[in-house]
Order: structure tokens, then sequence, then C-alpha cells
């Protein structure tokens, strides 16, 4: 297997972990657990034949303490970055993630996508807003539901892709 090493980063409550159980166990929970500490998951994802071991490493309850350990973002090649579209606060905070991330990755061409979640509710913050700063960052775009299944495989395949396509994997 080919590993791939993927942070997901963003404010608490905006539904990382929902996103991860969603893609790895296809299943939602309603209550909202801050974990201490960071959780870890691991799905095989098959491209063009190939197996990719994905690591996915959740930001349980560290994002309130800020400086996650190095470790954390040791050769990791890609962020998901997530914001919910409910909140406008939290879209604006992932400015100091993408901080974090130039100041701690060891990956200078670290692949990033900027998701914003919870399109199954009312949002605050439009599509074009979204998109208008995943762009700033030169990363990938998608809007989200981990409560219905909208888009959250697609979220993990266009990072993996664009990782695979990219020439610094391998
Ligand atoms: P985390 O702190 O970023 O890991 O967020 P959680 O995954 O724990 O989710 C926080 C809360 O938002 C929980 O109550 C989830 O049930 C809820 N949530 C997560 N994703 C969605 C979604 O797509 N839609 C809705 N309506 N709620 C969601
Ligand atoms: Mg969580």
């Amino acid at each position: 297997d080919k590993a791939i090493k993927l942070l997901v980063i963003g404010e608490s409550g905006v539904g990382k972990s929902s996103l991860i159980r969603r893609f790895v166990e296809n299943k939602f929970d309603e209550s909202h657990d801050v974990t201490i500490g960071m959780d870890f998951k691991s799905k095989v994802m098959n491209i063009d034949g190939v197996d990719y071991k994905l690591a996915l490493w959740d930001t349980a309850g560290a994002e309130r303490f800020r400086s996650l350990t190095p470790s954390f973002y040791r050769k990791a090649l890609g962020a998901i970055l997530v914001y919910d579209i409910k909140s406008r606060e939290s879209l604006v905070k992932l400015e100091s993630w993408f901080d974090e991330l130039e100041n701690y990755s060891d990956n200078p061409n670290i692949a990033t996508i900027v998701v914003g979640n919870k399109i199954d509710e009312e949002r605050v913050v439009s599509r074009e807003e979204g998109l208008k700063f995943a762009r700033k960052h030169r990363s990938l775009f998608l809007e989200t539901s981990a409560k219905h299944d909208k888009f959250v495989a697609d979220v993990f395949r266009d990072i993996v892709e664009k990782i695979v396509s990219s020439g610094n994997f391998e």
C-alpha cells in the first residue's frame, strides 16, 4: 500500500470528526464529542487500480490549544480545512489554520482543500465567499453535508487525486 497522511483541521464543532466518520464508517452522530488529544482513522482508497492507504488525523480537542505537536504535521501530504457554512467566524479562523500549516508543515507543497460543511442547514456563508477564500489559498473547494452524506467522499477523492497527480508523491 501507498500511505497518504491527511490532516483534518478547523474550529471546534464544524464537523471534522463527522466528515471522517461518514467517510470511514458511513455513520453520523448528532452529538458532539470533544475528544481530548488526537484521533486517528485509516481507510484504503483505490484510484485507477492502485490502493492508497489514507491515514486521517483528526484534531480532536486540540483545536482549542492551537499549537499541535510537530508530529501531527510531520509528513502530511494533504490538509482538509473545514468550516461550518452557518458560521462566518469558522471561515475567518481558517486563515490562521493556513498560517499554522505554513509555519509547521515540513511539506511546502502540501495539498489543501477548503470544505464548507453542513449544507443541509440554512447558510450564512455563501458558496462564492468560500470559493473565493479557497482560491486565494490555491486550494480545492467543496461544500458538504456529513449528516446527509453529500459530497463527503469527493473531498477525500479530490485531495488524494491532487496528491497523486502532483510530482511530490513517490
Ligand atoms: P468537530 O468538533 O469539528 O469534530 O465537529 P463534530 O464532528 O463533532 O460535529 C459538531 C456538531 O455538528 C455535531 O453535533 C454534529 O452532529 C454536527 N454536524 C456535523 N456535521 C454536520 C452536517 O453536515 N450537518 C449538520 N446539520 N450537523 C452536522
Ligand atoms: Mg472532533
